[in-house]
C-alpha cells in the first residue's frame, strides 16, 4: 500500500507505517530528483540531495495482533 501527498510518502509495509519525504519538486538543486550529480576527479558521483531525506522519517508499528493462543 503506497499513498502519495504532496511531498510525503506513506508506505505500508511490515505491519508499520513508513513516512518518508519526498523531494522538493521545485529544488534548485536537483529540480525534484531527489539526487545531485557531483563531480569528482574518480568521475560524477550521486548523491542524496539536500532537500530530502531518503530513510524513512517516521515508522509507525500498527500491532493489532491479538494473542488468541499461547505458543506452547
Ligand atoms: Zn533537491
Amino acid at each position: 500500500m503506497n499513498i502519495r501527498i504532496r511531498r510525503w510518502h506513506f508506505e505500508w509495509h511490515q505491519r508499520a507505517l513508513y513516512i518518508t519525504r519526498l523531494p522538493d519538486p521545485k529544488c534548485p538543486d536537483c529540480d525534484g530528483h531527489g539526487a545531485v550529480t557531483e563531480e569528482t576527479a574518480f568521475g560524477p558521483e550521486y548523491d542524496y540531495c539536500h532537500c530530502w531525506d531518503p530513510t524513512p522519517v517516521v515508522r509507525i508499528p500498527l500491532w493489532f495482533r491479538r494473542t488468541e493462543s499461547v505458543p506452547f
